[in-house]
């Protein structure tokens, strides 16, 4: 069934796609899944340089325009058809299904519907296939998340972790009864709210001491325009087979082994505008191919561990940023911060974290740097600034996500 559709995808790309046509053997086919090994990859780079050459129809047949949420790097455009609209709709349906969201519940929808992004559409799209209520207020103005909380009671939130902090924070100090909320579950996106184990992040482990719920968490890209979601068992996000190809890659290219990390290369299954063929996403994952214990027998995979190129080698271990963001998050007294990481003379990274002086009045820079050699092993240089200079660093990150984690390497 998969190696039909992959099939399909090598015809339909050696036809359709510029890109591909050039890249690939004619009449390139093969006889077993294993084989697609013997395929090239398809990068975020050949993507940003030959764009258009990777569309598969003409663009009077395009219904929606995209760019990424560019991560790393520039936004890349995308490009949806009807179809492919169509298919969004199913897969976030699926995503829903898996969070055991159900007809006639009501969704909180914090994530922007417009901006050329690709996850507030996708939900919007999924909520009306579902039949769910969906309340758009998307990103932002914290007093009207919970107003529109208090008026509609919606049960489900669609939110990044970070955001939803905020809400309970600014909720603490203004006297908004958290126990009497109608939130019951967080389906969280952007960040991740788990780690290695499944354990909440100190950054889910703050949100749970405020707020009752239960947290989906899900791994999603417009490049691979299908989203992985947990299921209740909260043991990673589950593929969705009909509609990705998925590959999990040692350094070697080689499939890694039950419960070990590796980068995620994607093959999108039924895209009609522009599909990919093992597309490197960069991403380094756990994988976990074990039967869910929900019944479900679809590989799973954990929370993003980091980027392939943001691999940090800290005294002879290596590190990924969240690691070091996630501990700087869980000393309470720090809400604004940056982490920069640069090369030393020795061709070493060298960590340097960027503070206000708002922390000093309950603790101390040693008390700081005690906290994060218990959770990190070791500690990145300090630096107390202005609060512009935090801003205007986070600022410099051209991408519509807040980046604490600057690589200047
Ligand atoms: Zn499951």
């Amino acid at each position: 069934m998969v190696l039909e559709k992959i099939n399909h995808l090598l015809s339909y790309i050696q036809i359709n796609s510029t890109f591909y046509k050039k890249r690939l053997h004619p009449y390139c086919k093969i006889d077993k899944l294993i084989d697609i090994k013997k395929l090239p990859f398809t990068t975020k780079d050949d993507i940003a340089k030959q764009n258009k050459d990777f569309l598969c129809v003409p663009e009077n047949e395009i219904r929606d325009f995209l760019t990424t949420s560019g991560t790393t790097g520039e936004p890349i455009s995308f490009y949806l058809t009807r179809n492919d609209l169509k298919r969004l709709a199913k897969n976030e349906k699926n995503s829903l299904e898996i969070c055991d969201v159900n007809k006639g519940d009501k969704i909180l929808l914090t994530t922007t519907i417009d901006k050329c992004f690709m996850a507030g559409l996708a939900y919007y799209l999924g909520s009306q296939e579902l039949g769910v209520g969906i309340i758009r207020t998307g990103p932002g103005n914290i007093k009207y998340q919970w107003d529109m909380i208090e008026r509609f009671r919606p049960e489900i939130i669609i939110v990044v972790p970070s955001f939803l902090l905020k809400m309970i924070k600014f909720a603490n100090k203004n006297n908004i009864n958290l126990t009497n909320s109608s939130l019951k579950k967080a389906i969280c996106i952007g960040e991740p709210i788990r780690d290695n184990d499944f354990k909440l992040t100190s950054l889910g482990t703050q949100i749970a001491s405020s707020l009752r719920l239960k947290f989906y968490s899900t791994y999603a890209s417009t490049e691979m325009m299908t989203a992985f979601t947990e299921c209740e068992e909260e043991v990673g996000g589950h593929l969705q087979e009909d509609l990705l190809f998925i590959e999990v890659l040692d350094e070697n290219g080689q499939e890694v082994k039950d419960g070990k990390s590796g980068e995620v290369v994607i093959t999108t299954l039924g895209v009609e505008a522009m599909p990919l063929l093992r597309y490197r996403t960069g991403d380094i994952c756990n994988v976990f191919r074990k039967q869910c214990k929900c019944g479900r027998t679809s590989l799973r995979l954990g929370s993003v561990l980091g980027r392939r190129n943001q691999r940090l080698k800290v005294k002879g271990t290596t590190i990924f940023p969240s690691a070091v963001t996630d501990a700087v998050y869980a000393f309470k007294e720090i809400n604004n911060f940056v982490v920069e990481v640069r090369l030393d003379e020795f061709n070493s990274d060298k960590l340097c974290l960027f503070v206000t002086d708002k922390f000093l009045k309950n603790s101390s820079v040693k008390k700081l740097k005690d906290f994060l050699r218990s959770k990190l092993l070791f500690t990145p240089d300090i630096k107390v600034v202005d609060i512009n200079v935090i801003n205007k660093k986070i600022g410099s990150n051209k991408n519509r996500k807040i980046n604490r984690f600057i690589d200047n390497r």
